[in-house]
């Protein structure tokens, strides 16, 4: 259990709250035809591969946020996920995250 960034709409999100984590895509959905129309909602060419998707973005689910914390927007792409299992930004290393807020809601 580890918290990224959504490769969507850039939120900061928990793996065991979202069915859009990249493993579980890779092991979970095989079958081609759905992996195709997912692919097309998320933006994604037939060869690109799935990121990591909060449960808002992921096209399996409920398709909305789960409230069970704030969901915190950051600037897209530039954030990873820390060895601890923690996010921080790339650049700078640090897990503070909520001053990097672009929104919160
Ligand atoms: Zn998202």
């Amino acid at each position: 259990m580890s918290l990224f960034q959504c490769d969507r709409c850039g939120c900061l999100e928990n793996t065991a709250l979202t069915e859009c984590s990249s493993d579980y895509m890779k092991i979970f959905i095989k079958e081609s035809k759905e992996l195709k129309e997912y692919k097309k909602e998320l933006g994604l060419n037939e060869n690109q591969e799935f990121g990591n998707y909060c449960s808002a973005c992921c096209p399996l689910g409920e398709r909305k946020w789960h409230g069970e914390f704030p969901r915190i927007f950051l600037p897209k792409g530039e954030f990873e996920t820390a060895p601890n299992g923690n996010i921080r930004p790339k650049k700078i290393l640090d897990e503070d995250v909520e001053k990097y807020a672009l929104k919160i809601e």
